[in-house]
């Protein structure tokens, strides 16, 4: 008889016992019965004895085995661990959250055919685009079926090229092929000392130690990644590339296709559950040498992993922002850890948190000051004072004389506005009443173009009001801008000028924003306008002046993080202009032009407010110089939420003793009521992780005896990153 322990696909933080007749091998799936309900689990663990004090007769036997060989390899299940530890998250959602649906609903852990092709023969010649630009990419490497559906290359031009014998199709898994057979490094440029130097320090290793590359955008970070990456090929070892979007994979792939011939996969939300199993496969297997992914890529397994590349390292995105906000960043890291290979974290804008670690020494900094391609262009900087200046839609005259004298050049303006919809307030005139959403604590925002009201938080649209729902009365008005309101008023400025805005509202497919980049850079457009879509990675060579035009939120939040938000986004949009021969202009309006953090991040760069904002939160010992943790508590009854914030705050209490940690009264979330659900918020702080870690650890065990009402959730968020919501 082996016993089992098993963890099962719910919030649960216990792995449960099973008996079996057979040995089953640690990583395979199980069917179990769990409360009345059959479902897939993964073995943890397995020993000939009892591994707890459970009675023998209550422990049941499994259904059935899944897999008759691991399909997990230990360090992955180790990498589980070590995420439910760190995130004090139950191990069976962290089992969940981390493998392909497929596999979650049971399906053989076996890969389907790869397809791939390469040339047959390479005297071919045709005039079709597309075929030549297939024909092009096959010259020296074979190339999968799925990155020719990313690279957009479509699958007509592919047969017709199979039909005519010029290229040959074969299944990847059919032939033993080694990924790094042909490895060859094309378009390889030689590095200006800075790269060289942070090249150098890279090669020197390869075990486990932490780089952070800061350089501004166009240093040529990626070169450096790839020439790193190159030596790490050399060894037949593989490679994870993590990259903020989904909408930047095309490009990181086409960008890594012309440098090496191996194979290369990506992972993210938009590919099909069979084709997400089959790269996780492929990945494990070391049949592929290069994963391009977001988030959640981090899970993947591989046969030999030789070095983490994090690109764009202070993105949002790396945290997960629903139920289990796990942090890649930190799992990636301790990826690379438990492989004891090098990763590198890169950006035009580190996040302070690395760049602390960098100073105490856990991270090694390598920084690129300059632009790497010879001809760039100058970029000035402007703070255009909004105090007694005339607007319009939120434009200051100055900035449409600026823009005026750009577009009259032949060059494009980008404006930037993280607004969507036409203004942000529906006010009734004769009560001063502001529309707000029945099922969150937020304002309408008004929709010219759908001709709607909508909440921004639950995504809910009312149809425009006849008449105040407080004082009955029929006369509105509106306030705020928004990009709907900025489109409107400058194609009546500038109705000579091609505009397009980017935002979720026109662009909801990433086909669709491809189309628009395109044409961006075929000077199709001359205005663009835009929200967080157009402030990262894309290149607009063209784009000779970028303006933000409402910072002043940023100045004025309540959360700590938001100077820091706003030096990155300031950093990151300026970073697109000035990129080829073309001077570049970047300018800012705020109605509080000499305010202190706006001035240094403007006039001192990202570096010099990195070191204020750090004695600040040093001096106000918030993070890095302290470690934080949220417990949130949410119920759509507002009375039990409160109830129950204060058993778990009670109990926190009692368990501090005198423990060197602070806990602060239960706040409701800044947003209270968001889709109909309350939120409260326990902040629990402390200066040294490891107190704070175990006294979670005590937290976690004594709230799951307290049998709390199950109208009630609650979960803990480690390093919290939205700490007012
Ligand atoms: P980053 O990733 O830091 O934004 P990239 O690696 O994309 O920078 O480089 C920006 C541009 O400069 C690219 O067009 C790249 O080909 C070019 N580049 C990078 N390194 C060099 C170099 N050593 N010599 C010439 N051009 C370079
Ligand atoms: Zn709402």
């Amino acid at each position: 008889m082996s016993y089992l322990q098993v963890a099962v696909p719910l919030p649960l933080y216990s792995l449960y016992t099973y008996k079996s007749t057979s040995i089953i091998k640690i990583g395979c799936r199980v069917k179990v019965e769990f409360k009345w309900q059959h479902l897939i689990g993964v073995v943890i663990t397995c020993s000939e004895e009892n591994p707890t004090d459970y009675p023998e007769d209550k422990i049941k036997t499994i259904d059935q085995i899944i897999d008759l060989e691991p399909y997990l390899n230990e360090t992955t299940i180790d990498l589980i661990k070590f995420t439910a530890q760190y995130q004090h998250s139950p191990i069976g959602m962290i089992v969940d959250l981390s493998q392909p649906i497929l596999i979650r609903k049971g399906m053989e852990a076996s890969r389907k055919p790869i397809f791939a092709y390469k040339l047959l023969d390479n005297s071919y010649k045709t005039k079709g685009g597309i075929q030549n630009k297939i024909l092009d990419l096959l010259k020296n490497q074979i190339i999968s079926l799925s990155e020719f559906k990313g690279l957009k290359l479509s699958s007509a031009s592919l047969n017709a090229l199979e039909n005519k014998k010029v290229i040959e199709k074969f299944d990847l898994n059919e032939c033993d092929l080694d990924p790094f057979k042909d490895l060859s490094f094309e378009n390889k440029l030689s590095l200006n000392d800075e790269q060289q130097q942070a090249l150098d320090q890279i090669n020197a290793t390869d075990q486990f130690k932490v780089f952070l590359i800061e350089g501004v955008t166009g240093s040529g970070k990626t070169e450096v990644y790839m020439q790193a990456i190159e030596k790490v090929l050399k060894r037949k070892q593989q490679v994870l590339v993590m990259i903020p979007e989904i909408g930047l994979t095309p490009q990181t792939i086409e960008r890594f296709h012309k440098h090496f011939n191996v194979p290369i996969a990506a992972m993210h939300s938009s590919l099909s559950d069979r084709e997400r199993l089959d790269n996780y496969l492929a990945c494990r297997d070391g049949k592929i040498a290069i994963l391009i992914g977001t988030r959640s890529s981090v899970f993947t397994p591989f046969k030999s992993l030789g070095m983490i590349v994090i690109d764009e390292e202070h993105d949002s995105s790396y945290k997960q922002q629903d139920t289990c906000r796990y942090n890649a960043k930190n799992i990636a890291i301790y990826k690379a850890k438990l492989a004891n290979c090098p990763i590198i974290l890169g950006s035009a804008t580190p996040s302070l948190e690395s760049f602390y670690n960098a100073k105490i020494g856990k991270y090694t900094l390598l920084q690129l000051h300059n632009r790497a391609f010879v001809n760039h262009g100058n970029v000035t900087k402007e703070i255009i004072d909004l105090r007694n200046a005339r607007l319009n839609a939120g434009l200051s005259e100055r900035l449409l004389n600026t823009m005026e004298l750009e577009l009259q050049k032949g060059n494009q303006v980008l404006i930037f506005l993280n607004r969507r919809g036409y203004s942000n307030r529906f006010i009734c005139n004769n009560c001063g009443y502001v529309l707000k959403c029945i099922y969150c604590d937020s304002f309408l925002t008004y929709h010219k173009f759908k001709n709607n009201l909508n909440c921004h938080h639950c995504e809910t649209s009312y149809a425009i009001p006849h008449t105040c729902p407080k004082c009955n009365a029929s006369d509105f008005s509106i306030s705020g801008n928004g990009t709907e309101q900025i489109e409107e008023f400058l194609i009546n400025r500038f109705p000579q000028y091609p505009l397009v805005r980017i935002d979720r509202d026109t662009t909801t497919k990433q086909e669709q924003l491809n189309a628009y980049l395109e044409d961006i850079q075929n000077n199709k457009y001359r205005i663009l306008i835009g929200t967080q879509i157009l402030s990262k990675g894309h290149h607009f060579p063209n784009v000779t002046l970028v303006a933000l035009v409402n910072v002043d939120q940023f100045l004025f939040s309540n959360d700590f993080r938001a100077t820091e938000q706003l030096a990155q986004l300031y950093t990151q949009v300026a970073g697109r202009t000035g990129r080829e021969e073309k001077d570049g202009k970047v300018v800012v309006q705020s109605f509080v032009p000499n305010n202190h953090i706006l001035q240094t991040i403007i006039a001192r760069g990202y570096e010099n407010f990195v070191n204020y904002c750090l004695e600040e939160r040093k001096y106000l010992n918030l993070p890095p110089y302290s470690f934080q943790a949220l417990i949130r508590v949410a119920s759509t009854d507002q009375m039990l939420m409160n109830q129950t914030a204060a058993t778990i705050f009670n109990l926190l209490i009692s368990l501090k003793g005198n423990l060197e940690i602070s806990i602060d009264n239960p706040k409701p979330a800044l947003m209270e009521k968001k889709q109909n659900k309350f939120h409260i918020l326990i902040m629990i702080q402390s200066s040294t992780r490891k107190i704070l870690g175990s006294f979670l650890n005590n937290v976690m065990r004594e709230l799951n005896k307290l049998k709390l009402n199950t109208k009630v959730e609650y979960y803990i968020d480690i390093d919290p990153t939205e700490v007012l919501q």
